[in-house]
């Protein structure tokens, strides 16, 4: 139950429907967010608002979708969908998608229509892991090409992928799958940005194969604040099995510790005290916030 903005106006969930002639549902040409609003002393707040817009518009242009509407007024949507259902913490959807008004390729007629859904979020991991860490694999699936050339989009199709690794990893007994780039380097996590600590340097993967994560931006300023030496660069998967540290970051995972890969113990095995840092520095940010 609850509200969804669609197309500029509120709708109750069970009517904020689309048909099945829908085009991004054949094509997969769209694009989304993943927005957090957390519970703070001043009423919820969304954590990096304006960037995620920010980011949805370049992902919609990037694939040359025209969003009929303005950042403010998708960010007044976000607002205002955590404030209508009467949220106090919430996982935020805005997506940009193709109608029904044409089909096939070579479609001139469409429309490119907007929601913003906001749910409670359920954490998908145990809640031990954010202190344990999780165990990953390396998958069989590659980073594909579309994200490595658009590595700044967020678009529906590129998680095709993503849904194929992490599959996989679950199989195996694993929490989350690492992705490789067509040339072997470390990319990223299904849907998360990944760190590594060695010797007190901090390492995450250049922005050739992975998305431009809002808080891998946030987690590489902290610990610039915090005086680390932060260092975009090729990753290779056997740098990750004898790192200190490693760690996952992203709006659903946030910073999340790696205890295993590929069956290989990384570091003690559990939490490193670099993530241990930056997770708190972090926790505290999104929970301490003023209004956006
Ligand atoms: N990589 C992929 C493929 C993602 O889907 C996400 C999630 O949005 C991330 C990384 C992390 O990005 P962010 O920190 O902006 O959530």
């Amino acid at each position: 139950d609850g509200l969804i903005w669609f197309d500029g106006e509120m709708v109750p969930w069970r009517e904020a429907k689309t048909h099945v002639l829908t085009h991004t549902l054949h094509y997969g040409m769209g694009v989304f967010e993943g927005v957090r609003a957390y519970s703070t002393p001043n009423g919820p707040c969304i954590f990096r608002l304006k960037e995620h817009t920010d980011r949805l518009f370049n992902s919609a242009h990037i694939l040359n979708m025209h969003v009929p509407f303005s950042k403010e007024q998708l960010n007044e949507a976000q607002r205002a969908v955590v404030r209508e259902n009467k949220l106090d913490s919430a996982y935020l959807r805005p997506m940009c998608f193709y109608g029904s008004e044409g089909m096939g390729l070579r479609a001139d007629s469409l429309q490119t229509h907007v929601i913003v859904a906001a749910w409670e979020w359920p954490s998908y991991m145990a809640p031990e892991a954010k202190e344990l860490g999780i165990k990953i694999r390396t998958s069989s699936y590659t980073r594909h090409h579309v994200n490595i050339t658009m590595c700044k989009a967020k678009a529906n199709g590129n998680y095709i992928n993503s849904m194929l690794a992490l599959k996989e990893a679950l199989d195996c007994g694993c929490e989350e799958a690492l992705l490789l780039d067509n040339e072997g380097y470390v990319a990223e996590g299904s849907g998360e940005n990944i760190f590594i600590v060695t010797d007190g340097v901090i390492y995450t993967p250049e922005l050739t194969s992975c998305l431009k994560g809002i808080t891998r931006d946030t987690i590489i300023q902290f610990a610039t604040q915090l005086g680390y030496q932060v260092v975009e660069k090729r990753i290779t998967r056997d740098e990750v099995y004898v790192a200190d540290e490693a760690f996952f970051t992203g709006t659903a995972a946030e910073v999340l510790p790696i205890r295993e890969h590929d069956g290989r113990k990384i570091g003690s095995g559990r939490r490193g005290p670099v993530t241990e840092k930056l997770q708190q520095m972090y926790f505290d940010q999104v929970t301490g916030q003023s209004k956006d």
